[in-house]
């Protein structure tokens, strides 16, 4: 075998390992007995330590550094894995094996205890894994690159190129650009909320959840859905993706969200190029341009007008109790906006500002000046500052999401990033495709080619900031976010 052919048959193996793994998680969330966790974490464990051990070998390593020796001569693709397995295997050959493997260790026991602390609203059992888990990530920082801030390597992590400064500017950016229209939306008359707490019995939302993903022309016979608490979508490969939802009868809007914006994440995993199927180079690009394509298809399509529109009779033939609403009433629901304590139920508007308060404590907490103990008061001020809402408790303040426990410090910022990437999309591609005039409609087909070309089949060919550039024609400009946000809310409550 040539190296090049070496090359391929190790991605091959390597996708093999992340196919079975995903599998095995998925189940996990999904329909697995209760007490299979153990077994299923040895499995995994072995499995994760086998792939570990293919991609830091050091026949691996002998692949990878012939064929960069001879770049010129390679083909794109074959070019950009090498790039790409090289820049990996030098951050954790940084990484000393025994701290790697005492990390992992944490983590693990850091979600069981978080799940657990939410659910007793037990902040101080959670508290020192805080301050272990940033000190490793500190720690792994001054590793592999010491020339760089912890944070922003944190953030570089999640989002290749991201710093401190270019947020810093982005989000008071946003804090000075939607200040009237967030004041504007605090003084005014609260839209009418009735259709969101009309009953829809589950087996009826499962039938919408089938319409929704027809509507987003998802492939079922390779794009699958499963029911779990917190929803995700996950990509065993290109040929095999699953999305997960929440139902519940009295709130049946927020399990259509869900499924809209996993559309968009299966949409995204399930359109990479084919040919790069069993190779990283095919991979999505990043969080950021990955949130870009769910909270697109979810707030900028879905709760579009035209989107209501044409949803509204197929959606009222399911559920006759919402006949007696407008297609007006139910946008204005499905937009309704207020200050609230729970970020993944937060409307458009305020949505930036959860992401800016765990954005501003991550930082303090790498600097050290402040630390876990101090996180609960910290949290609680800034939603009264950033929000004006009093956070009752614990579970509903500091512990709500899971991504800390999972050691996933600078990954939040990918949210509002992605959000405002999808606004900025929108308005390039309307000047090509009528998107309007197709979602109301019904068909997306050009939408979804747009991105298809613009976005995912790139999947890792180039770099998340050089992608977004291109299908921007230009640089990532906020302006286009916050303006989408003034005009459609200050339509709504002006
Ligand atoms: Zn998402």
């Amino acid at each position: 075998m040539t190296a090049k052919e070496k090359l391929y048959a190790l991605e091959k193996k390597l996708t093999a390992y992340g196919h079975a793994m995903g599998i095995l998680m998925y189940d996990g969330s999904t329909t697995a007995p209760s007490a299979t966790a153990a077994n299923r974490g040895e499995t995994l464990a072995m499995l994760s330590e086998e792939s570990y051990k293919i991609s830091t070998s050091e026949e691996t390593r002998a692949i990878l550094q012939e064929l960069s020796e001879n770049a010129e001569s390679l083909d794109p693709v074959t070019k950009r894995i090498v790039t790409l397995r090289l820049r990996d295997m030098e951050e954790i050959s940084k990484i000393p094996m025994d701290e790697y493997i005492e990390y992992q260790k944490l983590i693990n026991e850091s979600d069981d205890v978080w799940h657990k602390a939410k659910a007793n609203d037990d902040y101080d059992s959670f508290a020192p894994y805080i301050d272990k888990i940033v000190a490793f990530n500190k720690r792994f920082a001054s590793y592999v690159r010491p020339d760089m801030d912890a944070y922003d390597y944190a953030l570089d992590r999640f989002e290749k190129g991201l710093t401190r400064e270019t947020l810093d500017k982005f989000f008071e950016n946003l804090r000075v650009t939607l200040a009237p229209t967030v004041a504007l939306v605090k003084s005014a008359v609260p839209v009418d909320e009735s259709p969101l707490n009309e009953i829809m019995p589950l087996d009826v939302q499962r039938k919408f959840s089938d319409l929704l993903m027809d509507i987003l022309l998802l492939d079922r016979s390779h794009v699958g859905i499963g029911e779990t608490e917190h929803p995700f979508t996950t990509s065993f490969t290109r040929h095999d993706v699953r999305i997960t939802t929440n139902y519940s009868e009295e709130h049946y809007a927020s399990s259509m969200y869900s499924v809209i914006h996993e559309g968009g994440h299966a949409l995204y995993e399930a359109n990479t190029d084919v040919n790069n199927a069993y190779n990283c180079a095919g991979n999505a690009a990043s969080m950021a341009v990955h949130e870009s394509q769910s909270r697109f298809y979810e707030n900028i399509i879905g709760r579009s007008i035209a989107f209501v529109k044409m949803l509204s009779p197929k959606l009222k033939a399911l559920c006759p109790a919402l006949e007696k609403y407008t297609d007006e009433e139910l946008y204005r629901a499905f937009n309704a906006s207020k200050p609230s304590l729970i970020r993944t139920e937060a409307d458009e508007l305020f949505y930036s500002y959860h992401i800016m308060i765990r954005y501003e404590l991550e930082k303090r907490l790498f600097t050290g000046e402040i630390t876990a103990k101090e996180l609960p008061d910290e949290w609680n001020k800034m939603y009264k500052e950033y929000l004006g809402v009093i956070v009752p408790n614990n579970r509903e303040g500091v512990l709500q999401d899971t991504h800390w426990s999972g050691g996933m410090f600078g990954y939040f910022p990918s949210y509002a990033l992605g959000s405002a990437y999808g606004a900025q999309l929108y308005a390039r591609m309307k000047e090509t495709v009528d998107i309007e005039g197709d979602v109301e409609k019904g068909d997306l087909t050009n939408i979804n080619e747009w991105l298809r070309q613009n976005i995912w089949t790139i999947g890792s060919m180039l770099e998340p900031g050089e992608i977004m550039e291109r299908a921007f024609g230009g640089k990532f400009d906020p302006s286009y976010y916050t303006n989408y946000l003034k005009e459609k809310y200050e339509t709504i409550y002006g």
